[in-house]
């Protein structure tokens, strides 16, 4: 029998922000404000307290000898960083650890860990101690259940444990959970009953709102995936959890968009100020991979207003991408192929490649899946021919996705 309680340990995690002598008491960046043009507005991610950059730092792309790119931006007032175990197989974390050195004072760091039902909470225990190993730090802010997408993990009491130990510990400051999957509002909608979380971080982008699509007019079908993730996000608001979004570009082809964009407003700018005006969402987050990039999506900070001219390029976007795009946390093909190859996540992962333009990260989180594409390539490929109501011919992207990322 477990000596906490779920009660207890909520309990627990509200005051332990509030010890006086542990290392997060110092004064945060944003109450200083940010140095130069960058950072427009400063978020509070729900209970934790945290005052964030509301377009924050995603590590996932981040690899050896990009510190000057973390650097980049914190000077243009970037004060969350999020990253993962398995980014870059550690080293996302290392580079970040490194671009901060010193500075943990100005900074808030997210770090996350994939668990399963039967991970026991000591291994969680000596994954946590690794990264923060990797990271240079004694404490992280955020620590996240990573791409959940099964209830059965959610369900672990060993995660409980490990959390409580770990706040009781200073190992970790605030616990949450991160999702981009078919199944993540029944993972959310658990998590938030449950008094899992303090934090959730979800893929929410303009394609996922069925309040986009009203007078979109069009001769296909254009139809919002996952259309209750509003619902459950805003209930993770009601309950005071901080709301941070992710994949927020919804596949991120920006060089398509060019042709379309006038008068200094980019299409990602538009996508974030379209997630940033939800009562609902506190934050957003963005894998940043180049000094330019990251002055573009700042750009977007602190708008809360999307325009006409926003809409346009939004619209423009899902019409150029609606029959290659594999919606984020859709998986409605789940099934449909008798092989077992997890179609969704295979697509996912070529995204990667084909529209973030990142080969290596493509492969590495390829190698991750548990049931890659190689049996496309002796298939027919009818039992998956008209498995996406969205219009995707998996039969014709699987097979090749696995000789581009094997
Ligand atoms: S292939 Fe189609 S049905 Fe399958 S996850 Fe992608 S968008 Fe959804
Ligand atoms: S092509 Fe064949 S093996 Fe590949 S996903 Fe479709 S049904 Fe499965």
């Amino acid at each position: 029998m477990k000596s906490f309680t779920r009660r207890a340990l909520l309990r627990f995690g509200a005051l332990t922000g509030m010890v006086s002598g542990l290392p997060w008491t110092k004064a945060s960046f944003a109450e200083a404000g940010p140095p130069s043009a960058g950072v427009q507005r400063y978020v509070t991610l729900g209970r934790t307290g945290l005052k964030i950059s509301d377009i924050s730092f995603g590590s996932s792309r981040l690899r050896d000898g990009d510190e000057d790119l973390v650097r980049h931006a914190l000077d243009r007032g970037v004060n969350y960083f999020d990253t993962a175990e398995s980014y870059g197989r550690g080293r996302s974390e290392v580079v970040l650890g490194n671009a901060l050195e010193g500075k943990r004072d100005q900074v808030y760091i997210a770090t996350k860990m994939g668990t399963g039902p039967a991970t026991s909470s000591h291994r969680m225990m000596n994954s946590l101690e690794d990264c923060l190993r990797r990271l240079q730090m004694d404490y992280v802010d955020v620590f996240m259940n990573h791409a959940v997408n099964s209830v059965a993990t959610l369900k672990n009491s060993e995660w409980f444990e490990f959390v409580e130990a770990a706040k009781r510990q200073g190992k970790i400051r605030f616990a949450g959970m991160s999702g981009h999957a078919g199944r993540l509002v029944q993972c959310l909608d658990y998590a938030i009953d449950e008094g899992m979380v303090d934090v959730v971080l979800a893929s929410h982008n303009f394609g996922q709102d069925p309040a986009f699509y009203e007078g979109f007019t069009r001769s296909w079908d254009l139809v919002a995936v996952l259309p209750d993730l509003p619902r459950v996000l805003a209930k993770a608001k009601s309950k005071n959890i901080g709301v941070i979004a992710m994949k927020v570009l919804r596949g991120a082809r920006l060089n398509d968009m060019r042709p379309f964009e006038q008068g200094g407003a980019t299409f990602s700018q538009a996508a974030f100020r379209w997630v940033l005006q939800n009562s609902y969402t506190d934050a957003a987050i963005i894998s940043m991979t180049s000094t330019r990039q990251i002055d573009e999506y700042l750009g977007g900070s602190g708008g809360l207003q999307v325009t006409e001219e926003d809409l346009e390029l939004l619209h423009q976007y899902a019409r150029l991408t609606d029959l290659s795009y594999c919606r984020h946390a859709c998986n409605e093909c789940e099934g449909a192929c008798p092989n077992g190859v997890a179609i969704a996540d295979v697509l996912r992962t070529r995204m990667y490649a084909t529209d973030y333009g990142d080969l290596a990260f493509a492969k590495g989180e390829y190698r991750r899946l548990g049931a890659l594409a190689s049996p496309c390539l002796n298939c027919d490929g009818q039992p998956c021919r008209n498995a996406c109501p969205h219009g995707l011919q998996i039969d014709r992207l699987c097979g090749p996705a696995h000789l581009m990322l094997s």
